[in-house]
């Protein structure tokens, strides 16, 4: 069915009948299943995959290794079987674990989509629940509002005040009204039919309850999907300067190589032998393994990440992550509980303690310490009245049975916004009967909270009788206040009750309590216009309610790791000014001299005022998500490198300007976890301290193998350099080089990937995002290191063969050892930005093992007789290695000891 011109024209109650629901409970979850089965999933096809053999053969494509494979080829020819064949496996052996590795990565990469995959809010068996959006099935009943995707095509049910952005498929990016009513006209194009919604549409206000016709390939997305699907994966910056620079190494190996068999042969080398060492060497020295390595070790950090409940959707920001210096985080549930409870109330000039915690709801209204009941307090009433019926969450109760004595135990769950369900517990505590009140007054319409309007209002009816109730952000609602709830009597708003109420306001904001305002206005007569811009005024105001939404316990201690780690936090709240300064304080965020700033003040200032002003500026309280904006602007015109949470649809552009948007995992709507480069699973402020540790240390693990990788190709690369200028012997056979580069270079570097951050990791400023890899130390052990183990290794090679010249066979094997054992115990240093000194050696374990099998494996080839001949090694004695261990200690143990001297440390780090 992919026209839906049918299901416009008609009404809902024949949708509904066609598709067998009752759009009260939904359909059964058994017939769910059997729909899913018939229709498939809720999915628009994949685009291509890579098939696993052409990954395979790109493994051969690398023209280094094409050229050896050939020169191999002909020496085969040429009778060197032994050798051609060796050298055939070791080019093989390569390919098979660089194939692995990347189907290891693309798998990973794999999993991080499902990560993010889209979920829809569904009615089935009668109750409401999220689901993957790919189970959804024709005849679902989905609920909608503003920020979600509309995951399937629909026909709308029921709306309210409901904006659909739908510029995906049509191109118009003004949002559209909708409506639930039937069309008159069946053939209006797809930007006309107004109660309609489609696949990848974005709610951008209101709400909505509606049917689905159509899923997955046969929805309007379907039909263009493969005109929109696009394969691109995304690169890190590194990604993209790492094959810049392999461009440049592959240059260089290639010249030095060649420097190497000219002046081999110029050496009285035989041409082919050196011709053979030197695509060996070139396909030694080129990192071919690099990239690959990366996409591992960022895929590896990114599932430590997931474990700690950070969820990245964009992988450049695993290396952002490194550099942020200020996280710009929302107040309620990242840094508080967003557990609220109403702790006080002021209704007719009165002040009441609420009494009890969390959702239960035992408790009482206490005035000066004696109970309070409703019937004594007609503006309580109406005041919860308003709670209660302004109001779109749920409480449910949850039964469990507890041990064996089967005692029952009830505890309340709330469905919905947080706030919302604080005041029904309110509402609980003052005796209001929830349903009753919710079945007598029935709701005729709603102006749905926003937070840049900061109210709400229903219009709720009861036996002719319409009232507006309106809740909402206490300065907000005041203002549209012409009359005050006073004495049991409804009065005039006088500037001293208005101030008085403000002043209310104030105190209870002081005691970090968010607090909402209560007003309704009666109508008599039909109502003139459905605009709320004229039904919210001349409102009667009844009071206020504050409530606690305690900090999170853990958020302290991870604001003071961040400001260790140069990490600025910057508190950004809707909630009132007082308030918001209270919980920064316990928090920490506030610091002596820090400002606070106000979404007016903001309004009030220019873009370079803000600029100028915003290092200071700890609290932004009463903001609108636009504000977000100019804030990430101002603070990235100072060279910040910004974190910024949101997740409401309005927050979705600042998310998307920050260096790292980051969204909530519970809360946030769908429009800002698709903007977002990070998702908190938790909604947690310490999952963002986690993420930026991780950052850092997957960044440092990979300037770990970086500097391990290319220092032993400097190494290997200088060892036969070194030889031929000097008018030496081969220190080395091309089948010893190509496994150095197998053996010795993959497994430990592997190993660095992995290696646990160093204590330091949070202790030290952010990186520059614009530094470069080889900074801070990298480059001048690359070279140093490389240069010693160059130098010790040929000096080895030479020693032994000055001692027995007719024996080049046995000092080949000495540089071959030391060449394998300089770059095992140089591993080790590449753990520290330091020295080797600085960690312990045995803390990474998978890098022992790595060590140990690389050794294991070095032994075997010279001791094992049948692969002598092929790997051109003698067996060695005590004393032979006595010399080898020594000269591949050296280069790292002097080394480190130099770099260890304060001078060359400033110098080095700067
Ligand atoms: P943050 O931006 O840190 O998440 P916040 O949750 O207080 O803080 P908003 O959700 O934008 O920010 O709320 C702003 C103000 O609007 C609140 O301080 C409150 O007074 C009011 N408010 C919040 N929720 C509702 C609601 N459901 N109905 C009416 N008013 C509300």
């Amino acid at each position: 069915m992919t026209e839906h011109g049918h299901w416009v024209d008609v009404d809902t109650r024949e949708v509904l009948d066609h598709f067998a629901v009752d759009p009260a409970t939904g359909l059964r979850t058994s017939e769910a299943k059997r729909r899913l089965r018939r229709v498939g999933a809720n999915q628009l096809a994949e685009g291509q995959h890579v098939s696993p053999l052409i990954l395979l053969l790109n493994q051969f494509k690398d023209f280094m290794v094409l050229v050896l494979l050939a020169a191999t080829l002909v020496s085969g020819l040429l009778g060197e079987y032994t050798d051609a064949i060796a050298i055939i496996a070791i080019v093989v052996i390569n390919a098979v674990l660089g194939f692995v590795q990347e189907v290891k990565a693309e798998r990973s990469l794999q999993v991080l989509k499902q990560l993010s995959a889209p979920t829809a809010r569904v009615l089935r068996d009668g109750t409401w629940q999220r689901m993957p959006a790919a189970e959804l099935v024709p005849g679902d009943v989905v609920g909608l509002e503003s920020g979600d995707r509309i995951p399937a095509d629909i026909r709308f049910l029921q709306v309210e005040g409901l904006y659909v952005e739908e510029s995906a498929l049509t191109g118009e990016s003004l949002p559209v009204e909708k409506t639930a009513a039937r069309l008159k006209r069946s053939d209006v194009p797809l930007g006309d039919r107004k109660n309609m919604g489609y696949m990848g549409t974005m709610v951008v206000r209101g709400t909505a309850k509606a049917v689905v016709i159509d899923t997955g390939m046969r929805t309007e997305m379907g039909r263009i999907a493969h005109l929109i699907q696009s394969t691109e994966t995304v690169q890190t910056p590194l990604q993209r300067r790492l094959e810049q620079l392999g461009k440049v190494l592959i240059a260089v190996a290639l010249l030095l190589t060649a420097l190497v068999v000219v002046t081999g042969i110029l050496h009285g080398h035989d041409a082919y032998k050196m011709f053979l060492s030197g695509v060996s060497l070139a396909v030694a020295a080129i990192p071919e393994g690099l990239p690959a390595i990366v996409t591992i070790a960022l895929a590896l950090g990114v599932q430590r990440m997931i474990r700690r409940r950070a969820i990245v959707r964009k992988l450049p920001s695993v290396e952002t992550l490194g550099c942020a210096t200020v996280i710009c985080s929302d107040k309620t549930g990242t840094l508080t509980q967003n557990k609220m409870t109403v702790t006080r109330v002021w209704a007719d000039r009165q002040l009441l303690e609420v009494t009890g915690s969390g959702y239960e709801l035992d408790g009482a209204f206490l005035s000066n310490g004696r109970e309070m009941r409703i019937d004594q307090s007609p503006a309580l009433r109406r005041l919860l009245e308003i709670a209660v019926l302004c109001n779109n969450a749920a409480l449910v109760k949850e039964t469990e049975r507890n041990g064996r004595l089967r005692r029952k135990q009830e505890t309340w769950r709330i469905d919905g916004d947080p706030t919302e369900g604080a005041l029904l517990v309110a509402g609980a505590k003052g005796g209001m009967k929830l349903e009753r009140l919710e079945r007598d007054w029935r709701r005729v319409k709603e102006f749905p909270f926003d937070s840049s309007r900061k109210m709400m209002s229903v219009i709720v009816e009861r036996g002719g009788k319409r009232m507006l109730l309106a809740k909402g952000a206490p300065d907000v609602l005041i203002e549209k206040c012409t009359h005050i709830w006073h004495e049991g009597r409804i009065q005039p708003m006088t500037e001293r009750l208005r101030v008085e109420a403000l002043q209310m306001n104030e105190r209870l904001a002081s005691m970090a309590l968010r607090n909402l305002a209560f007003a309704f206005r009666e109508f008599h007569g039909t109502i003139a216009s459905e605009k709320e811009t004229t039904l919210e005024r001349n409102l009667v105001f009844v009071g206020l309610a504050g409530m606690i939404d305690p900090p999170r316990e853990e958020v302290r201690e991870a604001i003071l790791t961040c400001r260790k780690a140069g990490i600025k936090t910057v508190m950004i709240t809707g909630d009132h000014q007082t308030t918001a300064v209270a919980i920064a304080r316990q928090l920490g965020i506030l610091q002596a001299g820090g400002l606070t700033v106000t979404g007016r003040d903001l309004y009030n200032m220019s873009e370079s005022e803000l600029k100028e002003k915003v290092h200071h500026i700890d609290v932004y309280a009463r903001v609108s998500p636009e504000h977000k904006l100019r804030i990430v602007q101002a603070l990235q015109a100072n060279g910040h490198v910004v974190a910024m949470t949101g997740d409401g649809v309005n927050d979705a552009p600042a998310i998307k300007a920050a260096d790292i948007g980051i969204a909530m995992g519970i809360t946030g709507t769908d429009v800002s976890k698709e903007a977002s480069a990070l998702v908190l699973a938790d909604d947690n402020f310490t999952t963002i301290a986690a993420a930026i540790e991780e950052g850092r240390s997957i960044y440092d693990n990979i300037r770990k193998f970086i500097s391990y990788l290319l220092a032993s190709n400097v190494g290997e690369i200088l060892v036969m350099f070194i030889a031929m200028m000097a008018g030496m012997p081969l220190p080395l056979v091309p089948i010893q080089i190509l496994w150095v580069n197998l053996v010795t270079d993959g497994l430990p570097a592997l190993a660095l990937g992995v290696d646990p951050p160093e204590e330091n990791t949070m202790n030290r400023p952010p990186r520059n995002s614009r530094e470069s890899i080889f900074a801070r130390g990298v480059g001048w052990k690359i070279l140093t290191r490389g240069l010693l183990i160059g130098l010790f290794t040929v000096g080895a090679f030479w020693m032994t063969y000055t001692e027995t010249p007719d024996d080049l066979v046995r000092a080949q094997t000495i540089a071959f050892a030391t060449l394998v054992m300089s770059q095992l115990v140089y591993v080790f240093d590449c753990r520290s930005n330091l020295t080797v000194f600085h960690r312990h050696p045995l803390e990474n374990k998978p890098l022992v093992l790595a060590v140990i099998s690389s050794v294991m494996l070095l032994i075997g080839v010279i001791y094992y007789a049948p692969l002598q001949p092929v790997f051109h090694t003698v067996a060695l004695s005590l004393r032979e290695w006595a010399l080898v261990v020594a000269a591949s200690a050296f280069p790292t143990l002097i080394a480190g000891l130099l770099d260890s001297l304060p001078i060359a440390r400033r110098m080095v780090h700067g």
